[in-house]
């Protein structure tokens, strides 16, 4: 076969492709209707986005209140979070779940489903049957709300004294030793050292204390 005749075939062949692996437009999220209303959130349209994507609603929703941290209920076609949380953050991790869970990497289509093999979540595409494992990023650990770490500053009042006279301070289930200060300092200090529940910090700011 000489080149022209290839070249036709691969025509023929583009062709008989379904139009839209051809088309490739990017695939978007409804955008999210979501107000605050003191300190709860409500994600207005949350069942239209899991309609748009597919996907179990009770899926997304359990994955979105571990990632943002926060309780939440589905309340009709809503979503209500018992917090505070910017629009920008829930559309982040909206738009994380869709590329884990929704998105061929191939294709680049919503048009997907999961498997199971074995203990493996298989994403499958419909449009270009490509398939991928689901890989699930370490969400944050929700006992990181209560852990320190070196170099985090945190708000503290001094209320006692070490037996080497360092100004002591409860935080969490911490006890903070802060080298210089007195019984009654109020002060931002910064996690210098920790080992188990005991840590070192030096005050950054000291309150003004009237
Ligand atoms: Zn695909």
């Amino acid at each position: 076969m000489d080149a022209n005749d290839y070249l036709a075939m691969l025509d023929r062949a583009k062709e008989q492709l379904p139009e839209n692996i051809e088309t490739h437009d990017r695939f978007e999220l409804p955008e999210l209707d979501i107000i605050q209303e003191g300190k709860i959130t409500i994600f207005k349209n949350f069942i239209d986005v899991t309609d748009k994507i597919r996907r179990d609603p009770q899926h997304l929703l359990q994955y979105l209140l571990k990632e943002l941290g926060t309780p939440g209920t589905l309340e009709g076609r809503r979503v209500v979070f018992k917090a505070k949380i910017s629009t920008n953050h829930i559309d982040e991790k909206v738009r994380d779940y869709t590329e884990t869970y929704v998105i061929c990497s191939e294709c680049g289509r919503p048009d997907t489903h999961i498997d199971k093999e074995d203990r493996t979540f298989i994403l499958v595409c419909e449009a270009c049957g490509a398939r991928r494992p689901i890989m699930i990023r370490k969400a944050a650990r929700p006992e990181d709300a209560n852990t320190l770490h070196v170099g985090d500053v945190v708000d503290v009042t001094i209320n006692d004294v070490g037996k080497k006279g360092d100004g002591v301070a409860k935080y969490m289930d911490y006890l903070i030793v802060v080298p210089g200060t007195t019984r009654g300092t109020r002060a931002n200090v910064k996690i210098t050292n920790i080992s188990a529940k005991t840590a070192f910090a030096q005050v950054t700011t000291e309150a003004v204390n009237h």
